[in-house]
């Protein structure tokens, strides 16, 4: 899903908005249609990571793996 964050130049209010395409971005804040795209790698947010596998259960999953 293509969530943008944007910054609005008239306010400077951060949000982010799913946007369809053609459709027109406005600041929820002040419904000014001056907002700038932040381009940022960020899609799913901070909670993206939390799911991902980290370095401390691979690394315990192959101490306790002696199988050879
Ligand atoms: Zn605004």
């Amino acid at each position: 899903m293509p969530i943008y964050e944007y910054s609005c130049d008239k306010c400077g209010n951060n949000f982010e908005k799913l946007v369809m395409a053609g459709e027109e971005v406005k600041c929820p804040k002040c419904q000014s249609s001056m907002v700038n795209r932040q381009m940022s790698a960020f899609s799913t947010g901070p909670g993206d990571w939390g799911v991902s596998p980290g370095p401390s259960s691979l690394g315990g999953c192959g101490s306790s793996g002696g199988f050879s």
